[in-house]
């Protein structure tokens, strides 16, 4: 069995409004081994969302389509079946959960409900042995007294406990793959760092892969291998989190680094903000799709989109600044951040 779980190459979505076409994915490539975690980051609108679901095939379509690229997952070409056999792997092989589990559960049927659904849709098993494997992953995801919860609505749960839902759900058919989609940005701090828990320690206990969609670095670095920094549909920065961690490249990155909240920012302290606002994707972009936003921009950047180059051991960012012969620096926070900086 390979280590490979899912290659994604050149993957291109677009979608349509009257005679507007907005890239929305431009290219995306990456790879991703069993039992491993990658983080795509990026501001809203930067293509995170859209690349996952067309993972799953889900783009509505129209006004999206998937117009270029392949999606390899476990030895299938998933851009190649046909929709009954996308079917067996959506909450089989691959699962995924969302930032609202209020709007993923039904709110008029019992949790219990809803685990035995999703088990009997993927697996040949009485009603009965269902229950038993529903009340096993609502204990398995911390809920207590699972033989009574089993039989309450969402709406009697805290958020919280409606994610550990959510969790038990996509991991009842014991997926290869989970993809988690901001699944921690409605909760409280600490009920975000519960949850990040339960994941890592069910992703030891299931062997899932896990893409973890999120705009917050902390959660990358608590618990991915690679990163996947996206900007505008494209990929500007893609390695392992130790290399980008330790050495980002790309000014994007830069930019989202400077404006994360560390516990070493004092509560008095300005955080800066990246000035500007990502470009409209439904027209042409000839250069670097950050260059009227970026900092370190000159002539080149307007008229040439930089190639993803190789930057460090298995790290890559798309700058033209950053070739072997050509290496920016990062500036530590440069004049023209601090004159944007918000109070
Ligand atoms: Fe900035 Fe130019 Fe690099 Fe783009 S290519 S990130 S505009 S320096």
């Amino acid at each position: 069995m390979s280590e490979e779980l899912l290659k994604v190459e050149n993957l291109e979505v677009q979608f349509k409004s009257g005679s507007a076409i907005t890239k929305a994915v431009n290219g995306v490539s990456f790879t991703l081994n069993r039992r491993e975690n990658i983080g795509i980051v990026g501001e809203s609108g930067s293509g995170k969302s859209v690349t996952a679901t067309s993972l799953l095939r889900l783009i509505p379509s129209p006004p999206g389509k998937i117009s270029g690229g392949a999606i390899h997952f476990d030895g299938k070409d998933l851009l190649k079946l046909s929709e009954k056999e996308m079917k067996s792997i959506r909450g089989n092989e691959i699962s995924m959960i969302f930032q609202d589990p209020l709007t993923s559960l039904n709110p008029v049927f019992t949790v219990g409900d809803q685990i035995i659904e999703s088990i009997k849709t993927h697996q040949k098993v009485s009603k009965k042995e269902a229950k038993i494997k529903a009340i096993e992953m609502l204990k398995l995801v911390g809920i207590p007294a699972p033989e009574k919860r089993i039989n309450m609505y969402p709406h009697e749960f805290s958020g919280g406990m409606r994610q550990r839902v959510m969790i038990a759900i996509a991991l009842s058919c014991n997926p290869k793959l989970l993809i988690a989609d901001e699944p921690t940005t409605a909760l409280d701090v600490t009920v975000q760092a519960q949850i990040l828990d339960l994941m890592k320690r069910l992703q030891d206990e299931f062997n899932t892969a896990i893409i973890m969609i999120t705009h917050d670095l902390g959660v990358v670095w608590e618990l991915c291998d690679k990163v996947l920094v996206m900007y505008a549909g494209n990929v500007v920065e893609y390695g392992t989190v130790k290399e980008i961690y330790d050495q980002p490249k790309h000014p994007y990155t830069w930019g989202l680094l400077d404006s994360q909240i560390t516990e070493s920012v004092s509560e008095d302290q300005p955080l800066t903000t990246i000035p500007g606002s990502p470009p409209d994707l439904r027209q042409e972009i000839t250069g670097c799709p950050f260059a009227a936003r970026c900092a370190y921009a000159q002539d080149v950047c307007f008229t040439n989109k930089p190639k993803m180059t190789e930057v460090g051991e298995n790290h890559y960012a798309a700058c033209h600044f950053q070739t072997k012969e050509n290496r920016l620096d990062r500036k530590e926070k440069t004049a023209h951040d601090r004159a944007i900086v918000t109070s």
